[in-house]
């Protein structure tokens, strides 16, 4: 009964989600504090108040046949103009309402992006370490996933590698910064970097390149660093944007895209992405949630919460002997692995932490610890971070 092109995705179902569902039996046996699921990306540092707040205040004021009923597929206009506006002021930008399409967060964006470009067998290339649905994206629409090496003495893009990895059928390039898994943040220096190698690229194929920025963490950045903005850099840009984290709203599914102007064809790509986004079954985003954004476009979880998480930890588990880069943005730590690390993954279970192997970020010989926990669920995992560590010697 299953479709053929169906079976591998079920065969290779996302190790994240197993280990998620795993942490759950566990805790289910040795109670919830003596777990530590360190697995998935789902925050812990509640919304806003001023979400919670705008849904009761929404609730309220305005008419229910409006905030339930359809609007047009991108989404409402006052939505995307507050959020055209939003990063015009924060980022001296241009964009209009027009630039705008309300999406049903990150997932459904990236897909709504790929539906719009993708002719079968063009290629998308991607850094690693990256996440891995990227691949089920891509393959939805037959389009071919091209991975570039990762450096892995610094995580930052590899731009020789990348650059001998463009061809004739090149049609998307991924970004993702702050990154999932590394927490690595792109500089604007790397950023014109690409930008030069694809409009070079480009002049030499006689093809044109999208470069997708991927930014559920943005917002998410630590000790002042900047995160550029990726439009200016380049004109094929779209960016695929989520209120998954910066709200903490995973669970609402809601996000937007930016089409800009100076995008080739770009009234062709913003209708398109529209149609797209119907077509998908998405038909638009969430009516509720975008009435939400109107109010709280710029508000902001507790990033003091994650900065708090994020020094304990990685302090501590240098202090224990283990390898790795400190994160600039995002909730990750991508920590090297002693061993092969899937194996490692498993011997850390018996000591109840759950972790993600690198292979499941296409980056073997790493492991990813999701620290958007509990403060307290990291203290009580240190004893056995340092006893796995004093296990391995290191
Ligand atoms: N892109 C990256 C890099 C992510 O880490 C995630 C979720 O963890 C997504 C996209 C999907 O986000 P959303 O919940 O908005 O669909």
């Amino acid at each position: 009964m299953i479709a053929d092109k169906m079976r591998p995705l079920v065969e290779n179902n996302s190790a994240i989600r197993a280990m998620f569902e795993e942490g759950k039996k566990m805790a289910a046996v040795y109670g919830r504090e003596n777990v530590y699921d360190f697995s998935l990306g789902n925050p812990n540092v509640p919304a806003p108040p001023a979400v919670n707040q705008a849904i009761l205040d929404i609730i309220r004021e305005e008419e229910t046949t409006f905030v339930h009923g359809y609007m047009s597929n991108a989404g409402f206009e006052d939505t995307r103009d507050a959020v055209a506006q939003s990063l015009n002021r924060r980022f001296g930008t241009h964009f209009r309402l027009e630039n705008i399409l309300m999406t049903v967060g990150a997932a459904s964006g990236m897909n709504v992006i790929f539906k719009t470009i993708l002719d079968p067998g063009d290629e998308v290339l991607v850094f690693a370490p990256y996440f891995m649905e990227y691949g089920s994206y891509v393959r939805n629409y037959d389009g071919v996933l091209v991975a570039v090496p990762p450096d892995t003495s610094s995580f930052q893009p590899d731009l020789k590698e990348f650059e001998k990895r463009i061809t004739p059928k090149t049609k998307a390039v991924i970004i993702n910064t702050p990154n999932n898994p590394t927490g690595v943040v792109y500089s604007a220096e790397t950023l014109r970097e690409i930008a030069g190698i694809l409009k070079k690229k480009e002049a030499e194929l006689g093809t044109q390149i999208v470069l997708i920025s991927d930014e559920p963490y943005r917002e998410l950045a630590y000790d002042g660093v900047e995160v550029p903005y990726v439009t200016p850099f380049y004109h094929n840009t779209i960016v695929c944007y989520s209120y998954s984290k910066s709200l903490s709203l995973p669970g609402e599914r809601i996000g937007y895209l930016v089409i800009p102007d100076e995008m080739e064809d770009s009234s062709k790509v913003i209708a398109a992405a529209a149609v797209a986004n119907r077509v998908l079954g998405c038909v638009n985003a969430p009516s509720l949630m975008q009435r939400v954004i109107v109010r709280c476009v710029e508000s902001q979880v507790n990033l003091k919460a994650y900065d708090r998480n994020r020094e304990l930890l990685y302090n501590r588990l240098k202090e224990y002997g283990f390898d790795c880069i400190k994160p600039e943005g995002a909730f990750y730590l991508f920590v090297k692995s002693p061993v092969d690390d899937k194996a490692f993954c498993q011997s850390c279970k018996e000591h109840r932490v759950l972790l993600v192997p690198g292979s499941s970020f296409a980056c073997p010989g790493y492991v990813r610890i999701a620290y958007c926990v509990s403060y307290e669920q990291i203290e009580r995992s240190l004893p056995a971070f340092k006893k796995i560590a004093e296990e391995y010697g290191l």
